[in-house]
């Protein structure tokens, strides 16, 4: 995922908060993107780890 931010168009970045969730928020430590929706959960997403984890096999010893 390759997102710039809307109000400062600089890359955002996707920031792990726990182990199955990450929080998708502006680089560009002076800009409040997305602090200053009015959504923010919708900038809450699975990690993808957490996607992967899922599918993993384990290797054939
Ligand atoms: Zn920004």
């Amino acid at each position: 995922m390759s997102l710039k931010c809307p109000l400062c168009g600089s890359p955002v970045a996707a920031i792990p908060v726990n182990l199955d969730e990450y929080f998708t928020m502006c680089k560009n430590a002076s800009c409040p993107f997305p602090l200053n929706e009015q959504d923010i959960a919708a900038f809450f997403a699975p990690a993808p780890t957490a996607v992967a984890a899922g599918k993993r096999k384990k290797p054939a010893a």
